[in-house]
């Protein structure tokens, strides 16, 4: 799956609405200490369904949303939306009768996350499921943040095999046989 494009709007530091076009061969994002580099690579993990408010460098899943600035007052919500680009028809059964995938997740301060899948509700198992096929998702390792090397090289066995098995690509069946298993 190739992603097309990243929308964000009350994001961190992306207060007014950001169109990120992710064209063939980009290779880098590049700007000043502080301009939101990291917090786009953060955008992309959340909209595909990271909850750990560690991996976005927050406390709470709503530090997220644009805190507010001396001149500029702080936002209830936060949405990003990635779209995919699905001509090749790679994403899985239950989405892959269109050529774009819509992936939109919307926080709102006091009642958690929302997320849509080509407009139709989603919860967010949904949505990293979709993910998890794909061997890409909030957890791939293609995605690696600042630290995360010497983490890897850290790890006790069981952790590492779980990140081999994710760049497998085999961790969303692992995720249905447990769901399996629990019906
Ligand atoms: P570096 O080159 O140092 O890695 P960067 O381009 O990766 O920088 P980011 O870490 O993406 O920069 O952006 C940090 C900026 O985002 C800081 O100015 C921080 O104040 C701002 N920021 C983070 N969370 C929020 C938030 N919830 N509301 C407003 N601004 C935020
Ligand atoms: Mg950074």
């Amino acid at each position: 799956m190739k992603f097309d494009r990243l929308r964000l709007n009350g994001f961190k530091s992306f207060v007014d609405p950001t169109d990120l076009v992710i064209r063939e061969g980009l290779t880098g994002v590049v700007g000043p200490n502080g301009c939101g580099k990291s917090n786009l690579l953060e955008a992309l993990r959340w909209v595909m369904g990271e909850n750990r408010p560690t991996a976005m460098r927050g406390e709470g899943m709503e530090d997220v949303i644009f805190a507010g600035t001396s001149r500029r007052g702080a936002r209830a919500h936060a949405e990003v939306t990635l779209t995919i680009d699905n001509r090749e028809r790679l994403a899985p059964a239950s989405v892959n009768d269109a050529d774009g995938i819509d992936i939109v997740r919307r926080i709102t301060r006091d009642a958690g996350s929302a997320y849509r899948i080509n407009g139709k509700d989603a919860r967010a198992r949904d949505v990293q499921m979709l993910f998890a096929d794909a061997s890409t998702g909030a957890h791939s390792p293609a995605l690696v943040r600042q630290g995360q090397i010497s983490e890897l090289i850290n790890a006790r066995p069981k952790s590492r095999r779980r990140i081999l098995e994710e760049a497998a690509g085999i961790s969303g069946l692992y995720a249905r046989r447990h769901e399996a298993e629990l019906k």
